[in-house]
Formats: C-alpha cells, structure tokens, sequence
C-alpha cells in the first residue's frame, strides 16, 4: 500500500460503507474494514472494491483484542474511524446487552488497543495517527418544541437503552484522551438516509413496504422531528474532522432540516407515485397508519452544525428533497440488494461469493 491505510470498524454497515466506498474512490485512501457482519452489515455493500490492492475486508468483532492488536501490527494504519455499533433504537428495547457488548465494551476493546499500538509508533507516526469516534445526537436526549438545537456542549440525557450505549461510548474516548493522551476526535450526528441503509430504518423500510404493498407504520402522531442529513454529507464531514479536526474535541454534524417523521413519510410516497405509481393509480399514501407509539420515543432533536461550517468549512451539499430524491432513485435501481439483505439466502451467497474471506 502505498500510503498508511484507515482502519474502518462496522464498514459493512449503512455509514461505514458508504465512507469506504467514498475514501477508497474518490479520497484515494487505503482502507482496512473489520466488520463482524452481524445482521447490519452486508458485504456486497463492498461489492464495487472488490480485486482493490488497497483494500482489505477481515471479518471480525471490535470486542476481540487478540484480532484487533493483529491488525494494527500487520496494517499500521493512520487512522481508525469508529462506526462498529449496534445502531437500532427499536432492538434496544427488545434486547439490550448486544449494545452493552459491541458499544461500550467493544468501544473500550478499541480504545486499549490503539492505547497499545501507538506506543509502537515512532515519533513522527504520534502526528498523523488518529482515533475518530463516530457518534449520534441521540445522546443529548429530546428537544422540546421551541428549544434550541443541539450542540458540542449540550449536557449529555440519553433516554433509549441505544443512545445510553452511545453516551458511554463517547465518555471513554473523552477519558481516553485525557487520561493516556490518545488523538481522539468525537463527532455526534443526526439522522442519515441514503444508499445502502439497512431496511429496518424509516426511509428504506417504508421503501420496501411501500413497494410490497403493505401498511407504513408512523409511531404515534408522527409529529416527532428528526434532522435528517444525507450520507455522503455526513461522510464527507467525518473525512474533514479526520484531517482539520483539533484532538481531543467534538463536532456536532447535522443538515439543518428538521422533518416530522409523517412529513418523511409523505414526501416518499410523493416520489414513489412519481417514479413507480401503484397499479390502481392511487397514491402511497393510502399505505399510511398510525400505530402505537415506541416507548420512551424522543420528540425532537435538532443539531447546530455552526461549529463544522465556521472551523472546518463543513456543510451539506444535499437538500433534503434532492438527497430523498437520489436516495428513493438508488432503491428502485438495487433491489436485488434489498431482496438479497433482507433474507436468509444472503448468508449463504455471502459464504459462496467470499469464502472465508
Ligand atoms: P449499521 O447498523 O448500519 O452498521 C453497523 C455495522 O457495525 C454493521 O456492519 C455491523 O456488522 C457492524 N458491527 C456490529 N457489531 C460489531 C462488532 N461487535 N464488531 C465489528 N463490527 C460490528 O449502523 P450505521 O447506521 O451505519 O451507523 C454507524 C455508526 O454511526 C454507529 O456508531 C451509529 O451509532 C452512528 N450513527 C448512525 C446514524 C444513523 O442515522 N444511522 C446517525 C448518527 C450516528
């Protein structure tokens, strides 16, 4: 390789592949994933760097230190980007200690061991090395109404077994650069959407239900407010923090466009009835229905980006109908994608088309 590669952890994932597709094609960037390819992840994700000499997939768990002290031996890398997460509100509620495991204890195996490794660094590797933390604005808790948004030092109040997780996660790293000096950076972000997203999220699971035919579910009154930013904005700004960042602080990334989650929804079934209307001629819309709302479910949250656009130059490309619009283009084109996360053949291809890569 010839530059020090990015080791990437969850870059199977919706965000983790999204950014290695983007730092292997249009950064340049050597890139190391390991991924354990819980039901998240998905390889063909990865599909378009496959035969890359700068790329290197290793499935693996970041709770494995004996795995992860390998891979910095044998990669050395530059940077370590953090996405391996488990990252669903709903499963949380269901089953928390897969979140305990992988979030805090697996963000805690990943923290010793780039302790450990850039020991090993001579001086001038000390300056390049970096650990960025990939986080949410959940942590913050709910916003009311007319409260402000979000921003680097908002106090801490997660409400969801999830964003709980996230929070302590973001805590080690902070205790990690104060206490041993590690080069960390933190970057908390709203919601993303966009290609590749796994379809248990809203966007591609009304998607999918839309296009099946089936009932789309809105929580509550579907009044609740999320900052939706689209993908590629985010990566791009996780890749800005990475190379203009000061070590040690947190960069609060979101695209300043609040939805309710009803609006979300109508405004894809707008584009579906433009791109693929329903054979009666009738919108998507009569698809929609309200259900019982999730518990404990977060009214608002909002982000303040100033600190991104005025420090590292940082801000969204995408509007929110231009980026929903490429994304609802990006479904209708790749649902063999769809069809191939969603079942079970898909762990049997992947063992076909990897081996035991
Ligand atoms: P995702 O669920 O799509 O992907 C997570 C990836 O991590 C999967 O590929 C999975 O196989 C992998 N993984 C899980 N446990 C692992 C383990 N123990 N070891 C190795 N790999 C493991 O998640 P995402 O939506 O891409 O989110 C990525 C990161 O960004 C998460 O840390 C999440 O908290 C954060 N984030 C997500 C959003 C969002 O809207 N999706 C917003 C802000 C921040």
């Amino acid at each position: 390789m010839s530059r020090r590669p990015w080791l990437v952890t969850g870059g199977a994932g919706f965000i983790g592949a999204n950014f290695t597709l983007y730092a292997r094609q249009v950064l340049g960037q050597p890139v190391v994933v390991v991924d354990k390819l819980t039901y998240a992840g998905n390889l063909s994700s990865l599909d378009p760097l496959r035969g890359d000499p700068d790329f290197t997939f290793v499935q693996g768990d970041i709770g494995d230190a004996a795995l992860l002290a390998d891979l910095l031996r044998t990669h050395r890398p530059a940077a370590m980007v953090h996405f391996a997460a488990e990252s669903h509100v709903d499963r949380s509620l269901l089953g928390p200690r897969d979140f305990i495991d992988t979030n805090i204890v697996g963000t805690f195996t990943l923290l010793e061991a780039a302790r450990q490794y850039q020991q090993t660094l001579p001086p001038e590797g000390h300056a390049v090395f970096r650990f960025l933390h990939v986080s949410t604005d959940e942590v913050y808790g709910s916003l009311a109404p007319d409260a402000a948004a979000f921003h680097e030092h908002t106090p801490y109040a997660p409400n969801s077994p999830y964003s709980a997780s996230k929070a302590a996660s973001d805590h080690l790293v902070r205790a990690w650069h104060h206490s041993y000096g590690l080069p960390v950076l933190t970057t908390n972000c709203s919601n993303n959407y966009g290609p590749l997203q796994f379809p248990e999220k809203l966007i591609p699971l009304m998607l999918c239900k839309a296009l099946a035919g089936e009932a789309l579910p809105v929580y509550g009154d579907g009044q609740n407010v999320r900052d939706w930013l689209y993908v590629l904005d985010h990566c791009k700004g996780i890749a800005r923090v990475l190379s203009q960042g000061q070590l040690g602080e947190t960069y609060c990334i979101g695209g300043c466009n609040e939805q309710t989650n009803l609006s979300v929804v109508e405004t894809l079934c707008q584009l579906l009835d433009a791109r693929r209307p329903r054979a009666d001629g009738l919108s998507y819309r009569q698809q929609l229905q309200f259900v019982a709302d999730r518990p404990g479910h977060d009214r608002r949250y909002a982000i303040d980006a100033s600190r991104m656009r005025q420090e590292l130059g940082w801000q969204p490309e995408e509007t929110f109908s231009s980026g929903l619009a490429k994304t609802v283009d990006w479904y209708l084109a790749n649902e063999t994608w769809l069809q191939r996360v969603q079942s079970g053949a898909y762990r049997q291809w992947l063992q076909t088309q990897y081996g035991d890569q």
